[in-house]
């Protein structure tokens, strides 16, 4: 177990808090979706409790080690003032600067800094100035950003894992660390669900490509009583076994794969469900998320899928047997939709799975959702606020669900 926020002192000290602030600004430089700022209000509001200095630290977009005056978290530091109801420092230019420094060394117990975007120095990502892999200068960057304060607090799930100097580096550099309150969530039920999670453990999983989740299956298989595969993966484990899947979208490099994940499930006693029925179409337009009026759309009888057409959504009779197994859950992990959700024509599977997760949960299980698509999905369906937790980092909650090493996690002390 990893040290928390409740384990550490922070009274009236100087608290460096890497935060995820990467939000979405329109073409004005508005914010148009504040919940990563929101998200981070519990451990913010905690430290001000305590009387701390508070330093936050973050990144936004990509500017790849250039200053990107578009990618300032200028605007971020206006909201996040608002949302408090007290300023928010900021200096902008350079987060290591001497004016940022003077910022930082003239903050008082319950004031908040927040430092410019931390990727506007590629030693942040590793990199020297030059854009070569750079660990010593790295190390150098996570050493000036820990001169700022004296503890740290990991609060950015987002970025976990990620090997970067203010998600890894700066850990060594200070006296003493820990997870904020949002990672701390994050960890106990992603955590829980993997290590101990109340059976029948199900794991729904969906989206474009098998490649993409390889690892998960592969270690979900070790844990679970049951999977389900939906979205255009499934085609890969259907054409592997000799079915036809007319111009679905197939990974014809991963058949082999598909298959041996496939017996692997059959040793470990896996129930691996793949659908039985498809919505099929003629033609899509993926550009404009949109069915042409001419297209031609269908539902299978089984699971062939006819030439010129192609598998975007699972079947009436897919959601039925599917259904089965989400009612009779006490651990539902889902990332990835199972079909084309994003078109309202093609979204009915991943909504009805949707709410049959949420019905579950109102019954007593556990569910985590993850992946930006997944929480797009059960906010489509209306469900969100019924589902147990829903993971903050895409990248980071797939990493943890194939059983990786998060650095970000990894670099923090162990609780004593
Ligand atoms: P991922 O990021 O791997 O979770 O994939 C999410 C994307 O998979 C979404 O944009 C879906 O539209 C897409 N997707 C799901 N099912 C299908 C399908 N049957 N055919 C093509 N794309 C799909």
């Amino acid at each position: 177990m990893k040290k928390t926020l409740a384990d550490i002192d922070v009274k009236g000290k100087k608290v460096l808090v890497r935060v995820d602030y990467n939000v979405p600004l329109d073409a004005n430089l508005k914010i148009t979706n504040d919940k990563r700022i929101m998200a981070t209000l519990p451990t913010i509001e905690y430290l001000l409790k305590k009387n701390a200095a508070i330093i936050l630290m973050s990144h936004l977009g990509r500017p790849k080690g250039k200053v990107v005056p578009e990618m300032s978290l200028k605007p971020v530091a206006v909201r996040l003032g608002e949302v408090l109801g007290k300023p928010v420092k900021f200096v902008g230019g350079d987060c290591i600067s001497a004016e940022s420094k003077k910022a930082a060394k003239d903050l008082k117990p319950g004031q908040i800094l927040l430092l410019e975007n931390l990727r506007f120095h590629s030693e942040e990502e590793g990199k020297n100035a030059a854009g070569e892999k750079d660990k010593s200068s790295m190390d150098a960057f996570a050493k000036d950003l820990a001169s700022m304060g004296e503890v740290f607090v990991q609060d950015a799930f987002g970025t976990v894992h990620r090997s970067h100097a203010s998600t890894a580096g700066i850990v060594k550099y200070t006296k003493d660390a820990a997870a904020g309150f949002l990672v701390e969530k994050e960890l106990k039920f992603l955590g829980e669900a993997l290590e101990k999670p109340v059976r029948p453990f199900l794991a729904i999983l969906g989206g474009a490509k098998v490649s993409d989740k390889i690892n998960v299956i592969e270690n979900l298989l070790g844990k679970v009583d049951s999977i389900i595969i939906g979205g255009a993966m499934a085609y890969t484990f259907l054409k592997a076994q000799g079915v036809s899947t007319g111009t679905s979208l197939v990974e014809d490099d991963k058949l082999d794969l598909a298959l041996d994940l496939l017996k692997k499930a059959k040793e470990r006693k896996v129930n691996f469900l793949l659908p039985v029925d498809h919505v099929i179409t003629n033609k899509v337009d993926f550009a404009s998320k949109s069915v042409p009026s001419d297209a031609v759309v269908e539902t299978t009888i089984d699971e062939a899928i006819r030439d010129g057409f192609m598998g975007v959504d699972i079947g009436i009779k897919s959601i039925e047997k599917f259904a089965e197994v989400v009612k009779s859950a006490k651990t539902i992990v889902w990332n990835g939709p199972l079909g084309i959700f994003e078109i309202d024509e093609f979204s009915k599977g991943t909504v009805e799975i949707a709410k049959m997760v949420a019905d579950a949960t109102d019954e007593g299980a556990i569910s985590v959702v993850g992946g930006g698509d997944s929480v797009s999905a059960v906010k489509k369906a209306g469900v969100d606020k019924r589902i147990s937790h829903i993971s903050t980092g895409g990248g980071a909650s797939l990493e943890f669900l194939e059983g990786k090493d998060l650095p970000g996690i990894a670099a923090l002390p162990d609780k004593k």
